[in-house]
């Protein structure tokens, strides 16, 4: 246990921490960067090559932050950005963060029923927009019950009114932005810094509030050796959609270790493959969906990875089949798997890089970050469990969330009186004090006494030749509770029937785990962009059938 410094508090986990984090804000940490930095390169455009260097960061920042506190933007007022991913949304953001103003990211592709819910969380007073996102936003303007004004990061507005970020930018008199100073926010571990979204598998989207001290305890950690080892001068490729936490986490990192993030606003193979080459990329964060990209793209062999030294998968399980393919053909010593949430700035869990061997056994095993305590609780009696016992996971620890944003209900069915955070994950820790992650709590099937987890028949189902895609749920069953059903999407031309499933799956799995309630062939399984499967949608299928 030596080696991951756990210590072990009969049935408790902590991995102990040598330093304490600081008590700084992070418009303070960012600030220093970027006058360190200089004419660094911070963030590369991928599609156009356009550049913005941390220097410019830093005058165009300032600017719009003096700006903002003349518009009369205080601590604590919550500021949106809903944009597709662009090199004016860093600007924005470190704005807010200096004048302790509290970042809320959205996805650029709600529809007009999910931004009614999420606007309704933080109520912003600015949103900050693209041209993709304004006109939805111009829309629902009359119908808010606060004030809120739209400000346009492109270039130009396709309504007339809204200020452009270049307009008031150009508008602003220069600043001694050497000897700019942020807001002071006091204790660091008390005043929010964003609120996140969570990614709406389970239900709507959660308003995630995560503190200054939350986010930089996970940068000091992340950027060490032990984990992305990320230095000066580093190359981030970034795909993550920046309106979710592994994004924003990422975003930040690079600026702490002083790397430039390489950016992508949306996915697309070609142009992924030559990015990695041509900017000889030495970090990859990704989620499932593209490492199976990267498993089976048949261009993907004509291309050098020799520069990546960390390649990282997390957001969602993925099959080990697929780990052991990527290893192969790109040529990768490593591949980690990150565990986290929201709720838990971001990661609790990432594969070292000495026990990455076993690490894919289950989604999200090993060891905790420092500053994290976790136990497993009993689903019922809430009893905490010895290890190799599966049960809910919880953590303690200075990375877990100040609360859900004026939602103390739902923060108190989360984090508990004693302050353990329930998860909703169900795992275990085995005999070396690592963590395995089973499933969610909630998509557990209840098949007469057993609890099954739908993601260990998936892996099965996906390691069959002529099964693309697949995803497993519970259908209620009058004599056994629940009994899986699994929505299957076939390979072209495989020819393959239920009956051919439902046997697969009887080979492979004990009794508890067959197919009891069929097999649906479908076109695709509904699945957000890292790969989760929309659980609510399949609830939906399900009730369907
Ligand atoms: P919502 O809470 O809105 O329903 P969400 O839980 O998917 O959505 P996130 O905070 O983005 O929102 O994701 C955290 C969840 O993702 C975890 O609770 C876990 O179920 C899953 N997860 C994350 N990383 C991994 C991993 N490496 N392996 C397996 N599951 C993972
Ligand atoms: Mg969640």
């Amino acid at each position: 246990l030596d080696k991951f410094h756990i210590v072990i508090m009969g049935k408790i986990y902590e991995r102990r921490k040598e330093q304490p984090t600081p008590n700084i804000s992070m418009g303070e940490l960012i600030l220093d960067k970027l006058r360190e930095n200089g004419d660094r390169v911070y963030a590369i455009d991928g599609p156009t090559g356009k550049r913005i260097t941390y220097r410019e960061i830093l005058e165009k920042s300032v600017k719009l932050a003096n700006f903002l506190q003349r518009y009369g933007i205080k601590i604590g007022d919550r500021i949106g950005i809903a944009t597709e991913n662009q090199l004016n949304w860093i600007i924005a953001v470190c704005a807010s963060y200096y004048l302790g103003a509290i970042v809320a990211p959205y996805n650029p592709m709600y529809t007009e029923y999910e931004y009614q819910h999420i606007l309704n969380v933080a109520k912003p007073r600015i949103v900050f927009v693209s041209q993709r996102t304004e006109n939805l936003f111009v829309k629902m303007l009359p119908k808010l019950s606060w004030k809120m004004e739209l400000m346009q990061l492109d270039d130009q507005p396709l309504t007339a009114n809204i200020r452009t970020l270049k307009d008031i930018l150009n508008n602003e008199p220069s600043v001694d932005y050497m000897r700019y100073k942020a807001t002071n926010i006091g204790d660091s571990s008390r005043h929010p810094l964003t609120i996140l979204c969570s990614s709406g598998t389970t239900g709507l989207p959660k308003g995630v509030t995560l503190s200054h001290k939350n986010l930089i305890a996970f940068l000091i950690k992340i950027s060490t050796h032990e984990y992305m080892d990320t230095q000066d001068g580093d190359r981030i490729l970034m795909l993550l959609p920046f309106y979710h936490g592994y994004a924003t986490g990422t975003m930040l990192l690079g600026i702490y270790s002083n790397c430039t993030m390489i950016i992508m606003p949306a996915f697309e193979p070609k142009l992924f493959l030559n990015l990695v080459q041509e900017y000889k990329i030495t970090h990859l964060p990704l989620v499932p969906p593209i490492l199976t990209f990267l498993a089976k793209h048949p261009l993907v062999e004509r291309y050098d990875f020799r520069s990546v030294r960390e390649l990282i998968c997390g957001a969602a399980p993925v099959a080990k089949d697929i780990i052991a393919m990527v290893k192969a053909r790109i040529g990768a010593k490593c591949i980690r798997n990150g565990y986290g949430m929201t709720e838990l700035s971001v990661v609790s869990g990432l594969s070292g890089r000495d026990d990455d061997d076993n690490s894919f056994e289950t989604p999200g095993s090993g060891p905790l970050l420092p500053g994290f305590l976790a136990k497993i609780v009993d689903l019922e009696t809430q009893e905490t469990l010895e290890a190799g016992q599966v049960g809910e996971i919880c953590y303690m620890g200075e990375q877990l969330m100040l609360g859900y944003w004026n939602n103390p209900e739902a923060t108190k069915q989360t984090i508990d009186q004693d302050g353990w955070l329930h998860t909703g994950d169900t795992g275990y820790f085995d005999n070396e004090g690592k963590l395995h992650v089973v499933d969610r709590v909630k998509e557990l099937i209840k098949f007469k006494g057993y609890q099954v987890s739908p993601s260990e028949i998936e892996t099965v189902l996906l390691s069959h030749r002529a099964i693309k895609d697949a995803a497993v749920a519970a259908k209620s069953d009058e004599r056994n509770g629940e009994v899986p059903v699994a929505f299957v999407v076939k390979q072209p031309d495989a020819k393959i029937t239920a009956r051919d499933v439902q046997e697969f799956v009887k080979q492979k799995l004990s009794p508890q785990k067959w197919l009891y309630g069929g097999v649906q062939f479908v076109d695709a399984i509904p699945k957000n962009p890292s790969g989760k499967i929309l659980r609510r949608e399949l609830r939906k299928m399900i009730s369907k059938l």
